[in-house]
């Protein structure tokens, strides 16, 4: 049995870290029989680069991107407020879409970059991976090669769960959506619950 709580914590804490203007997403690597952590990761571009919100503004309503970015992209638009465009919220959206897939790094992968980064080794029996939100398909591919058993997440994500747990039951490997509190119990898979 494992208390998943301080893991939620933990990854949760490591998304405010991001610089994601859109979404701010948080991972870490456990090892489920010590229960110690092995490896954190937020999304965000690789270090040295320029932020996602250094081009992306979000503020309320209004929705911005810098000039250079557009320019980037071939985009032409009218600039204001120091280089950055007003834009709305659907071509915001598209074009942080086209920044991110470029650019970004998913939480849940750069866990795994980390894990590989410090060397240490890892029994991939053990080994599960908290997301505060559920891996996207490409995550989901990168967290069954490493070999991870359990995946555990908080909020839904864009909704591609039907996708994406199909491929982890298709591939053995354990995926659930917990709260706060959520107590995993290996020995009683069907009784899993919250308490
Ligand atoms: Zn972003
Ligand atoms: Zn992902």
């Amino acid at each position: 049995m494992i208390k998943l709580k301080p893991f939620i914590n933990t990854a949760r804490v490591w998304a405010e870290n991001s610089s994601c203007a859109r979404l701010k997403v948080g991972a870490c690597i456990i090892n489920m029989e010590t229960r110690r952590l092995l490896s954190i990761g937020y999304n965000g571009t690789i270090s040295g680069m320029y932020n996602c919100n250094n081009i992306f503004v979000k503020n309320g309503e209004d929705y911005y991107v810098s000039k250079d970015i557009l320019k980037y992209m071939e985009v032409d638009l009218p600039f204001e407020r120091d280089g950055f465009a007003h834009i709305d919220r659907d071509n915001w959206l598209r074009h942080h879409h086209l920044f991110s897939d470029k650019l970004e790094v998913h939480a849940e992968q750069n866990a795994i970059y980390n894990l590989i980064k410090t060397g240490a080794s890892y029994d991939t029996d053990n080994l599960a991976i908290v997301c505060t939100h559920a891996p996207c398909r490409q995550c989901a591919k990168a967290i069954a090669a490493l070999g991870i058993k359990y995946v555990f997440y908080i909020n839904e994500y864009d909704n591609n769960e039907e996708i994406v747990m199909k491929y982890f039951n298709s591939v053995g490997v354990i995926c659930r959506q917990v709260q706060d509190d959520c107590v995993y119990n290996e020995d009683e898979e069907e009784d899993f619950e919250e308490e």
